[in-house]
């Protein structure tokens, strides 16, 4: 357990205050482990995957952060099922998946989180979602119980699985079969695009807000209303993506809370539109 940690270093917005603990833990008894040691010493725990969704607040959490990685990683195929480890990345899990024939996850290519955090926030895209290939998640709960969730017990909806307050460990995935090439012409094609309409050189977390419904997107309702390039402090709307929020360089969360509640306001104000969070603030 590291004390103290900037957790900047974890997401990629690179922004966020430190941890008062964070665990790297090597494998699911470590987690449990992690868990027992904030319950003990009353503390409040919360997990990270790869920080890719997530905006750490400037003062840090005080508790203990459990973040899932190596160790936690595990790649396996029986049959056209994948059991993966929450640690795994996602992009790693599309490309193996596809390269060894099987359709299901392969869209998924451009994702930079886990599969952890890809089953807890139901993350998806071009029309596909984790929920369609989740059969079960094994889930670690409050009490450090193991325990398998089937897919009828995760009541997923868009970008959440309602699972509640526990760490996903692992997740079987049902896939079918369908030849490499092919699978890796849409990934090819699939990352030109994403390519073309990413700020991949300024840190951010993907999209701030969830897309509303109806027919237009939180992106295209940022942009309607003019905001693109609009800046608070170093936080600033991307050029690219209206709702993907970039760091230019130093800013801190404050700076991106201040953006959002600006978007908030100018697109309720403008299209009467009330946009929620996609991205999990953590923190105080
Ligand atoms: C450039 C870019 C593009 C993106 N494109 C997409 C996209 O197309 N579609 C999409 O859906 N998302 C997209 N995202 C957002 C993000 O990658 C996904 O939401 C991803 O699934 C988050 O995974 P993570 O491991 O980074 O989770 P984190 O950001 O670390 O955590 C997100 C949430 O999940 C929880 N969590 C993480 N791991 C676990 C676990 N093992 N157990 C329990 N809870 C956990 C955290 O507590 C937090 O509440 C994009 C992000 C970026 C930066």
């Amino acid at each position: 357990m590291i004390e103290n940690e900037l957790l900047a270093r974890y997401t990629t917005w690179r922004i966020g205050g430190p941890a008062r603990y964070l665990a790297l833990p090597a494998d699911p008894e470590d987690v449990a482990r992690a868990v027992a040691f904030a319950r003990e010493h009353g503390l409040p725990w919360t997990v990270l995957g790869l920080g890719s969704n997530v905006l750490v607040k400037d003062g840090g959490f005080a508790g203990v952060v459990i973040r899932m990685g190596k160790g936690l990683d595990r790649f396996e195929m029986k049959g056209a099922t994948a059991i993966v480890g929450a640690g795994l990345p996602i992009p790693l899990l599309a490309r193996r998946t596809a390269e060894t024939g099987f359709v299901g996850v392969e869209r998924f290519i451009g994702i930079p989180g886990t599969v952890g955090g890809g089953v807890y926030m139901n993350a998806g895209c071009h029309g596909a979602e984790f929920a369609e290939v989740v059969t079960e998640a094994t889930v670690l709960d409050q009490a450090g119980q193991v325990r398998a969730v089937s897919r009828k017990q995760i009541p997923f909806s868009y970008r959440a699985s309602n699972l509640g307050h526990v760490v996903v460990l692992e997740a079987k995935l049902s896939l079918g079969e369908e030849s490499p090439a092919k699978l890796k012409e849409i990934q090819t094609r699939l990352l030109r695009w994403r390519k073309a309409g990413t700020p991949f050189d300024q840190p951010c977390a993907g999209s701030t807000f969830r897309n509303p419904g109806g027919p237009r997107t939180a992106g295209m309702l940022i942009d309607e209303c003019g905001l693109k390039g609009h800046r608070e402090g170093g936080a600033q709307i991307s050029a690219l993506h209206a709702n993907y929020f970039v760091n230019t360089g130093s800013a801190t969360a404050g700076d991106v809370l201040r953006l959002i509640e600006h978007v908030r306001k100018t697109v309720r104000k403008r299209t009467g539109v009330e946009l929620a969070l996609e991205i999990k603030v953590i923190g105080t």
